[in-house]
């Protein structure tokens, strides 16, 4: 028996690989049982075009059989088989792949179907075992052989005797050390597990012995050990079948038996497409919001096949951030995946396939906002404010995309509407989409600032989220129609007594609110008439870009850098107390400091900012009172 080195340079990338590659030791079954599925193709695909050669489809199945009295892990296939030849150049060099070679000459010229391209698959076995044994008869082959080797050493190639065609593996699985446990590889409960996740979708029956300990026939309490053979993996992928085979009970199946959700999906969508890329994809919007998901700890993500072998259980790269609550698996043939298949090299079919995803997510969402309304806002409850805050960020990159999947309670309608139903119903004398802010929509409904708005006859948009008015700043403008808050200091409305209260800012009233604005020096940049209050006397507009809301939100973060809205203060000049304010003014400057302080206040209260002395508030009412 000769001894036979590995080639120099696979003698280091052996061990790189063993120790480095693969971040989890349990993929070498993934990559075992994909060889053996491999080597049936190979087989199956002769049988179709030899016709000496008929094969019984029952056999073509892969089984695992762990040993753990021996500490052996075998897995068996009846595959195409190894010549002595190709087990030296397949097993023997690292990087020379077999499969790719075989593909290449039958089928997949156009460099469709390239996983295990590179060829280490098979290493990975060394990464839980001391020896690995390969003992194969090739298809048309008089002798087996038996190719054995314990790692980075080299191997020894030998004659064996092997009935059937086909490929046996054996791990000699490692003993425990203190940092790992090996035993698990033995373990019927482990390898079935491992089965499920990564080969579940083999389209060849995985088996196992599968023991167990049962009554006696005619029996209560005497047990009987039994062994049954089973088949591990379901095969049939669902995402490759037919939609019209398919109930609304299997996709909630497939997503309870995914472990996607506790709940119920909303949506489904099956994607098979067969374009410049091809892939298959199930995907789900989910009924509820995850514990987590507006938490650090959500991961986003779908999960990856390649040709029905899992590749990844968390693909990022395949859902942008504001459709992030999507769950569900893409599968396809045509990724370029690097040698330990977890990292994609090229992720240029990955970009088509997320972009076609992301397509494919918006328009069902604008299908349900069409067609299911109910449903539609039932999810934008629990997601809004992820697509809220997808206008937001990225400086507003996804903005066109995201806008018509919008919702916003209207004042009028008294329920959530599109941006779309509002500018359709604007009168032509309006120029901009108002909005206005608050805690809650009752709130907001009580808010000076609206008064002269709604008077007008016009729509307000109500807005309680946080991410509302910067969604809406990054936004700028909706079909050309830019959006305006009613508490900004020109309103874009011409008041039907504008005269009057024009002339209330000038002339006899323009010393007061002067000597108003020194009073509050430092608290409000100005002091002026009001054209948008009715009834009530007192209210805050802003001047800029940053609302008090903006700043409320601003304030509370972490890293608050003390951003302030240009305050206004507005007096209602058609309002009783502004005479009492004019009269004070001139007869009375204490009073006239007093009724300040107290307008002030009460804006403050009525925008729900803090007073910054409560105390002497309630002294300055006292005051009066007594
Ligand atoms: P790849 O699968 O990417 O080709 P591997 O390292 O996993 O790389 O396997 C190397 C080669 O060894 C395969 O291409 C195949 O030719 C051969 N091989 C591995 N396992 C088997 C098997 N069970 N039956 C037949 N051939 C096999
Ligand atoms: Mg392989």
């Amino acid at each position: 028996m000769e001894k036979m080195q590995f080639k120099a340079e696979s003698k280091r990338l052996l061990e790189m690989m063993i120790n480095s590659i693969y971040s989890q030791k349990e993929i070498f079954l993934r990559e075992l049982i994909s060889n053996a599925s491999d080597a049936i193709d190979k087989i199956y695909y002769r049988a179709l075009t030899d016709e000496s050669l008929t094969f019984d489809q029952d056999s073509y199945y892969i089984k695992v059989s762990p040993d753990k009295n021996n500490r052996i892990l075998r897995i068996m296939d009846a595959g195409i088989g190894m010549t002595k030849e190709e087990l030296e150049n397949n097993l023997g060099v690292i990087a020379k792949s077999g499969s790719l070679s075989f593909k290449n000459e039958t089928e997949a010229k156009d460099g469709h179907d390239i996983i295990g391209q590179f060829g280490v698959g098979f290493y990975s076995a060394f990464m839980v075992a001391d020896v690995v044994t390969v003992i194969s008869k090739a298809l048309g082959s008089e002798t087996a052989y038996k190719w054995e080797s314990a790692g980075a050493d080299g191997y020894t190639i030998e004659p064996y005797e092997k009935e059937s065609v086909g490929t046996e593996i054996l791990l000699k699985i490692k003993e425990n050390i203190e940092e790992e446990s090996y035993d698990e590889y033995l373990e019927e409960y482990r390898l079935k597990a491992i089965i499920k996740k990564y080969s579940d979708f083999i389209r060849y029956p995985i088996k196992m012995d599968i023991s167990g300990r049962r009554p006696k026939e005619g029996s209560e309490d005497d047990f009987e050990d039994y062994t049954e053979e089973q088949v591990i993996n379901s095969m049939v992928p669902i995402w490759r079948k037919n939609k019209n085979e398919l109930t609304p009970e299997d996709y909630e199946n497939f997503y309870n038996e995914k472990h996607y959700g506790f709940d119920k999906p909303l949506k489904h969508i099956h994607i098979n497409v067969d374009g410049a890329v091809r892939y298959n994809a199930i995907l789900f919007i989910p009924e509820k919001i995850p514990f987590d998901y507006y938490t650090q700890e959500f991961e986003k993500g779908l999960e990856l096949y390649s040709n029905g072998v899992l590749i990844m259980n968390k693909c990022a790269d395949l859902l942008p951030d504001h459709f992030s609550f999507v769950k569900g698996m893409v599968d396809s043939d045509d990724l370029s995946l690097n040698i330990s298949r977890e990292i994609l090299q090229h992720d240029r079919q990955l970009k088509l396939i997320a972009k076609n995803i992301s397509k494919k997510i918006k328009s069902e969402l604008q299908s349900l906002l069409k067609n299911e309304r109910d449903r539609y806002e039932e999810f934008y409850k629990s997601f809004g404010r992820q697509l809220k805050f997808g206008v937001y960020s990225d400086f507003g990159a996804n903005k066109e995309t995201l806008q018509d999947l919008l919702l916003f309670y209207s004042s009028k309608e008294k329920k959530l509407v599109t941006l779309d139903e509002y500018v359709s119903r604007m009168p032509e004398e309006q120029k901009y989409i108002y909005y206005a802010s608050g805690e809650s929509n009752e709130r907001i409904e009580k808010l000076p600032q609206t008064e002269m708005v709604a008077e007008k006859g016009f729509e307000i948009l109500y807005f309680t989220d946080d991410i509302d008015e910067f969604a809406i700043k990054m936004l700028m403008a909706y079909i050309d129609k830019q959006f305006k808050s009613v508490s900004s200091g020109d309103l874009g409305i011409e008041a039907e007594d504008k005269d009057s209260n024009d002339q209330a800012d000038q002339g006899e009233n323009k010393e007061l609110f002067e000597y108003m604005k020194n009073i509050l020096a430092g608290k409000v940049k100005d002091v002026r008439a009001s054209k948008r209050l009715r009834s009530h006397p007192v209210c805050l507009a802003t001047d800029g870009e940053v609302t008090i809301e903006m700043e409320k939100v601003l304030q509370a973060m972490p890293n608050n850098q003390n951003i302030q809205a240009e305050k206004v203060l507005e007096i209602n000049p058609n309002h009783e107390v502004f005479n009492s304010l004019k009269e004070s003014f001139k007869n009375d400057k204490d009073k006239a400091n007093l009724y300040t302080s107290l307008l002030y206040n009460q804006a403050l209260l009525i925008e729900g900012l803090p007073l910054q002395d409560p105390v002497e508030f309630t002294n300055d009412i006292c005051k009066i009172m007594v």
